[in-house]
């Protein structure tokens, strides 16, 4: 039995015209001899509607009733989607994340994949064609209904290849793959016929929200092979794999803008030892990802520790960090959610000394003010004025020539 697993996204999903449509690409595989997995996710909108939907309600949720709720958009798109092909005359069967065996653990909102039970699945293609999952969702062990983070279809489907070893996953999107920046925000963006897992984590975790960071995490952890594809036209699109000799070696892969972490400020810690440590453990304890982290030098045995974290977890972070900062005699806890993260990503910024004093430069001759920097071996990261996030961003990619 050859099956292939594909993902459609909610732009590809947004009106019932485009699920016809997209039927009738199924079915072509199907005539080709192929079984499909096919992932989806909500259509269009749906999902920020329903948080919004929630918002007129409350803006502390219960995380449990929120997964009840922004589960129900991909049970919409996936029962529509067999019907179409069910017009077709294609077999198929829609599963819930529970019915194909999806468990998670407990995190709600951000729901980590702890196995894939592939019996039902396989059980279904006796009788089938097609088995067509909803993304984004598991259940936790509890039997309570779990959604993996936002864009959490993606690690649906590589999740689900990689456990039924299907020949290949094909996440298919509004785009014609993996560009050097957002096209939307640069329009001079390149198209990248081929990329590394660790290229591609770097730019997903920074903002390029063309794939969704965790489920890079599970190809690479798996060695499953990633196609990212435009739904509608038939373009090659970009392959994510393993880093191998073969593979163009560039200084700068791409430029990557997230415009969604806010920034957190302790003022006036007291500076001893265990102060960090207590915070950000408790800052984990709470399941926020802080992503950077910045300590400023010590005045007068006080000092201020600054993080980023996703806005989407603001409420709960400042909660957290209010309570910390009474603890450790902090005077004052502020925020600013007006930044945004830009970063420049490349496997051959290993070898090539002085990219992080050029980056600078370009922004300080574009007037951009850094505030906050984090590096690693293949990512520089800076943290600017919400308002200059784009400028930054072109500027960069026109500077390093990725347009070329
Ligand atoms: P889907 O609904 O199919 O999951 P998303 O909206 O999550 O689609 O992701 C596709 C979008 O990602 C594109 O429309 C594009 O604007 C954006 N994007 C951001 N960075 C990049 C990049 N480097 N390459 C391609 N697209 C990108
Ligand atoms: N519908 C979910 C979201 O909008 C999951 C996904 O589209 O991948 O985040
Ligand atoms: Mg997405």
């Amino acid at each position: 039995m050859k099956i292939i697993t594909q993902k459609y996204g909610g732009s590809s999903v947004a009106t019932t015209e485009k699920i016809r449509r997209i039927a009738e690409k199924v079915k072509k595989r199907v005539d080709g001899g192929y079984k499909l997995i096919v992932v989806l996710s909500a259509m269009g909108k749906t999902t920020d509607n329903l948080i919004a939907l929630s918002e007129e309600i409350t803006l502390k949720p219960s995380a449990r009733e929120m997964d009840m709720l922004l589960s129900t958009g991909e049970q919409v798109t996936i029962a529509l989607f067999s019907m179409a092909l069910h017009e077709l005359n294609v077999g198929a069967i829609s599963l819930t994340g529970h019915q194909a065996g999806i468990v998670t653990d407990t995190v709600h909102r951000k729901a980590k994949i702890v196995s894939i039970d592939n019996n039902r699945i396989m059980k279904e293609f006796e009788t089938n064609d097609v088995v067509v999952v909803a993304g984004f969702q598991g259940i936790d062990q509890e039997h309570n209904i779990s959604t993996l983070g936002r864009g959490g279809s993606d690690l649906s489907a590589v999740a689900i290849a990689a456990a039924l070893r299907t020949e290949c996953c094909e996440i298919y999107t509004d785009v014609d793959g993996v560009f050097t920046a957002d096209p939307r925000i640069v329009p001079a963006a390149k198209h990248i016929p081929e990329i590394s897992f660790d290229e591609m984590l770097e730019l997903a975790s920074s903002g390029a929200k063309v794939m969704q960071a965790r489920s890079i995490e599970c190809g690479k952890k798996y060695n499953m092979p990633i196609w990212v594809k435009n739904t509608f036209n038939d373009t090659t699109g970009t392959l994510i794999k393993e880093e191998d000799e073969t593979m163009e070696k560039v200084m700068i892969r791409g430029v990557a803008l997230e415009k969604k972490e806010a920034k957190v400020t302790l003022k006036s810690v007291p500076d001893k030892p265990g102060i960090a440590a207590e915070v950000f453990s408790r800052l984990g304890a709470g399941n926020i990802n802080v992503d950077m982290i910045v300590q400023n030098s010590s005045t007068d045995g006080t000092t201020d520790i600054s993080f980023t974290a996703p806005k989407e977890d603001l409420p709960v972070m400042m909660e957290t960090a209010n309570k910390i900062a009474k603890e450790i005699g902090a005077p004052k806890v502020d925020v600013n959610p007006s930044i945004a993260k830009v970063s420049i990503v490349g496997i051959g910024m290993r070898s090539h000394a002085g990219v992080a004093a050029k980056m600078f430069r370009v922004l300080a001759d574009n007037n951009v003010n850094i505030d906050m920097i984090s590096t690693s071996e293949i990512k520089i990261s800076v943290v600017v004025p919400e308002k200059d996030g784009e400028k930054a961003m072109q500027s960069l990619h026109a500077a390093f020539e990725l347009d070329k």
